[in-house]
């Protein structure tokens, strides 16, 4: 075996060691029935749906950010929030691209796009192609699956999204 290939092979093996020992995939066990209300669970763990017109979120119209009830990844902002008259809080865009996972969803029988956070894997709700523009979505989202933060509170936000808590 050649230096060159030596020297090769050590580089494939510390570069494998280092990928694996961050594998984003690979995340601590949460005990999620400790942490979130039992609505919150059902919908955020179990895919769960919140009858329309009784969440916190479909008629409010702070300004600030909405973020993720499970582990507080910012998800939407205010500024992208709309009366869709479905009675779920509906945005046309999100807070960033990274902040969500999508999934082709049977459940209905059906094919629709489940929207997941991208932090902790809870089920927010769907995205259609009927919304308004600039986007032409609605990203329809239970209100269980959000908290609410208030614009001065953005920093601490876009420090998470960054990836930097
Ligand atoms: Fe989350």
């Amino acid at each position: 075996m050649t230096l060159h290939n030596c020297l090769l092979i050590s580089v494939l093996i510390l570069t494998t060691g280092c990928s694996y020992a961050q594998d984003p995939e690979i995340k601590p066990a949460i005990d999620w029935s400790e942490k979130l209300t039992e609505e919150q669970f059902r919908i955020l763990r179990q895919c769960g749906t919140e009858p329309p017109f009784t969440g916190a979120f479909w008629d409010h119209h702070e300004d600030g950010v909405y973020c993720c009830a499970g582990c507080g990844q910012g998800l939407f902002d205010s500024r992208d929030k709309y009366d869709s008259g479905s009675g779920w809080p509906s945005f046309f865009e999100v807070l960033a691209e990274k902040a969500i996972l999508t999934r082709t969803d049977y459940k209905l029988g059906y094919p629709r796009t489940e929207l997941l956070c991208s932090a902790c894997d809870g089920h927010l709700g769907h995205v259609f192609g009927d919304g308004p523009p600039p986007t032409g979505l609605r990203y329809c989202i239970n209100s269980a699956s959000l908290k609410f933060l208030l614009r001065d509170s953005e920093q601490v936000i876009t420090r998470l999204l960054d990836g930097e808590n």
